[in-house]
């Protein structure tokens, strides 16, 4: 081969290449190839020089996309000739900052198995709960700031023993490069706080956390990204007091199971299942519930969140522990974002979990876990941040400077950098004060640590959202910034369609809870025409009246009455005590009182607030005790095998009169709920179905986008999908950015890229 012509290629790599271990892979793989020339990592991307025949460059190209680390992501190469250099070996260059232009930040990554085996083989290694090297351990959760060097992060506090030094400089180890290297003699530390004891010894701490935990305690936890509360999965009280202490009544908790063998035990797991909960991410992924965990944990849901272990520390206890499952919940009190500081989880926990597992290396980034569900054999994501954030999403648009403020109940904002859309992880609702702080200081991090200068400013149109506010004070201290508004729904869509890099007209369907339309009034079960800067209402769900501002979402009776009296006016009361008597006589004539009056009502095409009336109507749920618990609930009674539907009719809007009438007579005909929530979810599917002819006929389109909250229903989405398929259109749905409003930032961002003049 080196018969032939020998010439010099230089090598570009964008993509995840900084901070798993991409370098020294190349060296190692140059080194055995027997290619000469070097490799250097620049802010904007990896590059190579090499010099070598046309069949060698080609071979290497091929051996690096099949080799490359479990955790990097090569999204291109690029690579040119250029004249003619002689090298005599291969190097490692010196890291080069060449422009503001920045390399995307690693998420963090689960523990791989050589660090697995090495605390059981490795001498300065032995049970050593932060064992890390190039392909695993924390990142983002502990950068302060870029180049991502051990000094930015917080084991600067940490120096380096000898052994620990030696592997971080020799290129041909795993721990070459490795910031967050450490071992026994000069790593950080785990603390157990039991009573009045600290006990530091790993072994120690395994043995105590073990027997608490069979004895039914619930403790506190420091995980990766912040802290954890936990107990045994299968023990009914402990989870009892876990939702005492957590003041969460009724919500399911995930848990996490020792491997995923064991997971098959409590789970029915598919073969992509299986994939997504033992990737480098490990998300929590929601599965179908062989309930045998204790009842308490899912609560009548059936689906149950299972992760499995990601840190060292989680393997280590699993191999002491008697149970093989464990509730391993978010570490914070109701909707407060989780604890990170150990001070904070001092104060918090003390006196109220029976003991603290702590340890010395900070958290810098807070990052929840991670959840999704497998939908059609893709991974949809409800919740990004571990493992994913801060990951950008390439686009071909210019973003630089844009910020998108996101959305309010489940916010992530969204900052453009280059090309790219850097999407936060997963900050919470905003109306709560501690996570507004959380938002404003990933802000400023995020600023930081991309080197953000703001230009342009998106925010939702609705005035009273905090991420608008916050947007509007941002304009006050800088009045030069743009200012773009977008309309909830469109952000959801266009956020599907970033996802897939799609830029032209399309059908979105947007169904959810509720996000303000252009007309004042609340959306929620839309049918678009758009593309990513305009759109236009083609229709939607016929506009109810309801009443009672923010209780609307959290009662869904009021729904289910509203409903009703839409369609039937107030006579048909008299005959509905199945319905009636559950919520109370007075409670509905007053709410019907305040609906002629017109007291604190406003109109809404909600999907959300559909699926609530109808879970409220066959008396699933009147009190919503968590967000969006009517539509759960009704999805997870559905009986699959049952096709039939109710009858809906599409003309100006979509009225559902027939299918409440045909609910109500399934109801006082003692039909099934499981079988009336079938129908109705079917309904929803051949509806979109429909419509979405109606919409090809009239415009000749073909590619159909969806995204919302409501399309986290699994039964609905995987119909919907599939029928849309069968029907010759072309389906777009979210899966790495979640369809609720968590993804509506990179939705913003993209309308403000299309729409800036700046
Ligand atoms: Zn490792
Ligand atoms: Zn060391
Ligand atoms: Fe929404």
């Amino acid at each position: 081969m080196s018969e032939q012509k020998q010439q010099t290629y230089k090598l570009k790599i964008t993509g995840l290449v900084q901070g798993v271990g991409f370098r020294p892979f190349i060296f190692v793989l140059a080194e055995n190839l027997k290619l000469k020339g070097w490799v250097e990592n620049r802010n904007d991307g990896v590059f190579i020089k090499v010099s070598c025949s046309k069949a060698e460059i080609n071979n290497f190209i091929g051996e690096i996309n099949k080799q490359a680390p479990l955790a990097s992501s090569i999204k291109k190469i690029t690579i040119s000739e250029i004249k003619f250099e002689n090298f005599t070996n291969f190097i490692i260059k010196k890291s080069k900052s060449s422009s503001n232009a920045v390399t995307e930040v690693s998420p963090d990554i689960a523990v791989c198995d050589a660090c697995l085996n090495d605390i059981k083989v490795q001498k300065h290694r032995i049970n050593y709960p932060f064992t890390n090297c190039t392909n695993c351990g924390p990142r983002f959760t502990i950068i302060k700031d870029l180049p991502y060097d051990r000094e930015k992060t917080t084991m600067a506090e940490f120096e380096m023993c000898d052994n620990c030094k030696t592997e971080y400089t020799n290129v041909y180890d795993r721990r070459f490069h490795a910031q967050p290297v450490a071992c026994n003699t000069c790593g950080p530390h785990y603390t157990l706080h039991y009573k009045c004891n600290y006990i530091t010894n790993t072994k120690d701490i395994t043995d105590i956390v073990s027997y608490l935990i069979e004895k039914g305690s619930v403790l506190a936890i420091k995980g990766l990204g912040g802290y954890h509360l936990m107990c045994d999965a299968q023990n009914e009280n402990s989870v009892n007091k876990l939702r005492k202490l957590k003041n969460r009544e009724n919500k399911a908790f995930a848990v996490m199971i020792k491997n995923v063998k064991i997971a098959n035990k409590y789970a029915k797991i598919s073969e992509k299942e299986k994939q997504e909960l033992t990737s480098w991410q490990r998300p929590i992924v929601l599965l179908k519930s062989k309930d045998k965990l204790a009842l308490s944990v899912t609560n009548g849901l059936k689906n149950i969140g299972v992760m499995l272990p990601y840190m060292p520390f989680h393997y280590m206890i699993f191999e002491k522990l008697k149970t093989d499952a464990i509730v391993l919940t978010s570490g914070n009190i109701t909707d407060e974002p989780i604890i990170i500081s150990n001070k904070e989880a001092r104060k918090t926990f003390v006196g109220k979990v029976d003991a603290i597992i702590t340890y010395n290396r900070k958290i810098h980034n807070r990052t929840d876990d991670s959840v999704g569900i497998v939908v059609n054999k893709k991974l949809r994501l409800f919740r990004r941040s571990r493992g994913y954030a801060p990951s950008p999403i390439h686009t071909k648009f210019k973003t630089e400077g844009i910020f998108a403020a996101g959305s309010e109940f489940v916010n992530c904002f969204c900052i453009g950098k280059g090309n790219q859309a850097i999407l936060s992880q997963h900050i919470g609702d905003l109306k709560n004060l501690e996570t507004f702080e959380f938002y404003k200081e990933s802000y400023n991090l995020y600023k930081k640590l991309f080197r953000f200068k703001p230009k342009i400013i998106v925010s939702d149109l609705h005035p009273d959202y905090i991420s608008t506010k916050f947007s509007e004070n941002l304009h006050m201290q800088y009045p030069d910034l743009e200012t773009i508004k977008a309309q909830h729904h469109h952000a959801h869509i266009v956020s599907c369609m970033a996802e897939h890099e799609i830029d032209e007209k399309v059908i979105g369907i947007s169904f959810d809870g509720v996000g303000l339309g252009d007309d004042g009034n609340i959306w929620g079960g839309e049918f678009f025409i758009n593309d990513l800067a305009n759109y236009k209402r083609f229709t939607h769900f016929e506009y109810i009246k309801v009443a009672g501002g923010d209780m609307v979402s959290k009662e869904p009776w009021r729904s289910a009455v509203s409903y009703i009296y839409h369609y039937f006016g107030e006579d048909i009361f008299s005959n509905l005590d199945f319905f009636i008597n559950g919520i109370g006589q007075e409670k509905v004539k007053m709410y019907l009182q305040i609906l002629k009056n017109n007291f604190n009502t406003h109109k809404t095409s909600s999907a959300g607030r559909l699926f609530d009336a109808v879970a409220s109507l066959i008396g699933l749920v009147n009190k919503a005790a968590y967000h969006a618990e009517a539509p759960m609930k009704l999805e997870s009674v559905v009986r699959e095998d049952i096709k039939e539907l109710y009858t809906f009719s599409i003309n100006e809007v979509i009225s559902f009169k027939e299918c409440f009438m045909e609910i109500i007579s399934d109801i006082k005909n003692n039909i099934d709920i499981s079988i009336i929530s079938a129908k109705f979810h079917n309904t929803i599917v051949d509806l979109v179905i429909e419509t979405a002819k109606i919409i090809k006929q009239e415009t000749a389109l073909n590619k159909i986008v969806l995204s919302g909250g409501t399309f986290q229903n699994k039964y609905l989405l995987s119909n919907i999908e599939n029928k849309l398929t069968e029907n010759k259109f072309e389906v777009y749905t979210s899966s790495k950015v979640p369809s609720n409003d968590g993804g509506i930032a990179l939705g913003q961002l993209i309308i403000g890229a299309k729409r800036r003049v700046l």
